[in-house]
């Protein structure tokens, strides 16, 4: 791969690149002349990304990348007061441009799949919990009560030809909890348009891989650890995968002595309190990875297990419970390392 790139055009490349290139997502990798890594961060949909391409078309890739991201942030951003999904949640319809409406269609999808624990309509609880402006309160059980209604899914309406949604009154869409993965999803294809066969991005320590690294040996993707002061969870070797990590250390707030995150449980309005302190979903695919580990996170590590199981063609999981226990499902287990800690296998019959 990438053999005949002569070493003047790859020294002109790391010139040209590497001012602002994201040392972290390269650091791992064993990169001779031939492979030299085109690299560059962005900040995005509230997080700090780098996307990192090998060889040949990398840097076409990059860029095309990067300007992928900017403009679906763009349309996503729940902050701007003129992306898609901020006039749709203000004005109740609208229409969605490709990228959107595609990404709600998946959420709506994997809402069912999950009978609920994701939920693309969390907007109005996360605005009561102060999570979108960071003033953060707990609101009354009143205010939660009369809240919960609004995420009821059957008062949204999509035709995924047209890209038309409705709203009913009062409801509110929030993609955080998915957009990330499809994104990553979304810049692999670019890659493979661009004709590159290995790379990465990471969008806020979530992880999507193309191929292998450029000697052909898998990526080691390290788990962070919620307790900092510790060593990571573990690492995984693999190719082609997406690894999505949902933990409440990620957002949170402090109230009398009490930590509220920002992961809640469609069902009482709370931030979900399931005896998990991290889920990390290995798939093929990001945007599913992605919000699965939003919705494990919610199950909570049983009824996680027992999703796993019906599912386990489609994805893998590693969990980090209250307790400090890790649990890894049996298709990564030959994958999945760690030097600190010990950690249990789960199997596909119980
Ligand atoms: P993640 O980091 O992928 O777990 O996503 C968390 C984000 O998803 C939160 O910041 C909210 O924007 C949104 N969210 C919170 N709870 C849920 C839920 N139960 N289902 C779907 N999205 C959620
Ligand atoms: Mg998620």
């Amino acid at each position: 791969m990438n053999m005949r790139k002569s070493a003047v055009v790859a020294m002109v490349l790391a010139v040209a690149v590497c001012s602002g290139c994201g040392e972290d997502a390269v650091s791992d990798t064993q990169s001779t002349v031939d492979d030299t890594a085109v690299s560059q961060d962005i900040f995005a949909m509230d997080t700090y990304m780098t996307v990192t391409a090998y060889g040949e078309g990398a840097e076409a890739a990059v860029d095309a990348a990067v300007a992928y991201i900017e403009e679906l942030d763009d349309l996503l951003s729940i902050g701007s007061d003129n992306s898609e999904i901020t006039q749709l949640n203000e004005t109740g319809s609208g229409t969605l441009s490709d990228d959107p409406a595609e990404i709600l269609s998946r959420a709506i999808e994997i809402a069912e799949m999950t009978d609920g624990a994701f939920n693309p309509a969390m907007y109005p609880l996360m605005e009561a919990w102060g999570f979108p402006s960071q003033e953060y309160r707990v609101p009354s059980q009143s205010e939660l009560d009369a809240l919960l209604p609004l995420i009821d899914l059957s008062g949204l309406m999509l035709d995924l030809d047209s890209g038309n949604v409705t709203l009913s009154e009062g409801m509110k869409l929030d993609l955080g909890g998915i957009a990330k993965g499809y994104t990553s999803a979304q810049v692999m294809e670019i890659f493979v348009e661009n004709g590159v066969t290995s790379g990465l991005v990471s969008l806020g320590g979530n992880v999507q891989t193309l191929g292998t690294k450029t000697d052909g040996s898998l990526w080691r993707i390290a788990l962070q650890n919620p307790d900092e002061s510790a060593d990571y969870l573990g690492v995984l070797e693999l190719s082609d995968k997406a690894v999505i990590t949902s933990g409440g250390y990620e957002r949170y707030f402090e109230q009398d002595g009490i930590t509220y995150h920002h992961i809640l449980d469609p069902e009482t309005g709370y931030p979900a309190e399931s005896g998990l302190q991290s889920v990390t979903i290995v798939s093929d695919d990001g945007t599913l990875a992605d919000a699965l580990s939003t919705a494990l996170f919610v199950m909570g590590l049983d009824k996680a297990i027992e999703f796993w199981r019906t599912y386990s063609d489609q994805f893998d999981a590693v969990f980090l419970t209250d307790d400090a226990m890790i649990y890894v499902t049996e298709g990564i287990a030959d994958s999945f390392s760690s030097t600190s800690y010990s950690w249990e296998i789960i199997e596909e019959a119980g």
